[in-house]
């Protein structure tokens, strides 16, 4: 569920029309709601109570500081993949206690900067990583909490640029090989290895392979148990789905996650971390775009609009499907065939082909719709593009949460060295 509807025939955030935006600020641009951040924090929680779990937003989904407050004032911890991340979650007002730092590359300076501060628990990926941040906690004479990220080598079914829990991939530690982890970590004083992590992909769709990897993690547990270690905490990262294309294709609900989470993980009796991105952020955001040219080629139509791939890269990294709005509540509900496409040169900078919309013209106003994860944070200024900005709606005010670049703040980025003055 989302809070975006037509309202007097404009397609509103809230209680905003998004064409009143675009009048003040320009297109394109994001813009988020902020009672579909809340309540997808709700429903996930509420999903979970009477399980000792707690709720780490991952935050490179969307990590506006004003995304993660929304999410901080709800509960939120964060999930955080690097230094800037992990400043980003404290400048938001979360506590670092409340803070696990994921990654297969966390370098020297990223870890000595997250020890200084306090994180509560590392996700370490390999054993390179584990003995470098022994070096550096034992060096300020602290403990590093850490889980270790298993590869349980379970096919997440989704997207193959987001599946992340097979064993040819780079995440996490070989399911077999991690028992010989545990026992390096044990001998290691400034290491406390208290529990173990999973994230096996993004956007599934399906609950089966989360249960062959919350079954393998769990059999894990026992073992690692048998042996000695002391694992007193699960993460169970995040991953689960969110609805693409309206009704029709509606991925588990976060009720039936939590069951499954208490049926395979319930008897071991451990506190639970759930690292949840898109299913709090993609559905509470949408990218307005202006129609800028519809351009008749010999035998398809294309709608020049002013996003592109550098906007919102999902269409053609991921061959994602995001619904097209138009922001005029369409009277004439004939359908036409677009291909919906960007200004920037290249073949790959579309938002979607051979789409039925409405009759759309110059000037006209559209949302994709879905577009809150993985949009703005992937955005580049790829020809010369200025970053979109965005925007979060509260119920009928808004505010501009990142503004939009001007040229001489962009150009005067660059240095021309002296040699090359004149
Ligand atoms: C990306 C990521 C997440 C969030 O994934 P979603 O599919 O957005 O829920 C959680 N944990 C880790 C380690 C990740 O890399």
């Amino acid at each position: 569920m989302n809070h975006f509807e037509y309202r007097d025939g404009v397609l509103c955030a809230e209680g905003v029309s998004l064409a009143t935006i675009a009048d003040d600020i320009g297109t394109p641009f994001y813009c988020y709601s902020s009672a579909t951040l809340r309540r997808h924090a709700r429903v996930f929680m509420d999903a979970f109570k009477g399980q000792p779990a707690r709720l780490c937003y991952s935050v490179k989904a969307n990590s506006n500081l004003a995304v993660i407050a929304t999410l901080a004032a709800e509960g939120a911890g964060a999930d955080v993949v690097s230094e800037g991340e992990l400043r980003r979650a404290m400048a938001a007002g979360i506590a670092p206690s409340q803070i696990v730092f994921s990654g297969v590359g966390k370098t020297a300076q990223e870890m000595a900067y997250a020890l200084e501060v306090g994180i509560d628990q590392f996700n370490v990926e390999s054993e390179p990583e584990l003995e470098l941040l022994a070096e550096l906690a034992a060096a300020r004479g602290l403990v590093a909490k850490i889980a270790i990220r298993v590869n349980p080598d379970v096919d997440a079914k989704t997207h193959e640029k987001i599946a992340t829990g097979k064993a040819e991939n780079k995440f996490g530690i070989s399911w077999k090989h991690a028992p010989a982890v545990y026992a390096r970590a044990a001998e290691l004083k400034s290491i406390a290895a208290i529990g173990i992590d999973v994230h096996i992909g993004s956007q599934l769709t399906s609950l089966d392979p989360f249960e062959a990897a919350f079954k393998r993690v769990a059999g894990m547990v026992t073992a690692l148990r048998a042996e000695g270690h002391k694992i007193s905490h699960i993460d169970l990262g995040g991953g689960l789905g969110i609805p693409y294309r309206g009704d029709n294709d509606i991925p588990p609900h976060p009720d039936e996650y939590a069951a499954l989470v208490k049926r395979t993980m319930g008897h071991l009796g451990c506190d639970l971390t759930f690292e949840p991105g898109r299913l709090l952020v993609g559905n509470a955001g949408v990218l307005v775009s202006r129609v800028i040219y519809v351009k008749e080629g010999d035998n398809r139509t294309f709608l020049i609009i002013d996003a592109a791939m550098n906007d919102l890269i999902r269409p053609t990294l991921y061959d994602a499907f995001h619904e097209i709005k138009t922001i005029a509540e369409p009277a004439d509900q004939t359908r036409f065939t677009y291909d919906v496409v960007g200004p920037v040169c290249e073949t790959g900078d579309f938002i979607a082909k051979g789409r039925e919309l409405t009759k759309l013209k110059a000037g006209d106003l559209v949302a994709i719709m879905s577009a809150g994860a993985y949009g703005a944070v992937q955005a580049s200024t790829y020809n010369t593009r200025p970053l979109v900005p965005e925007i979060l709606v509260h119920g009928d005010n808004y505010a501009v949460i990142r503004a939009r670049p001007d040229y001489a703040e962009i150009l005067k980025q660059d240095k021309i060295p002296d040699w090359l003055k004149r």
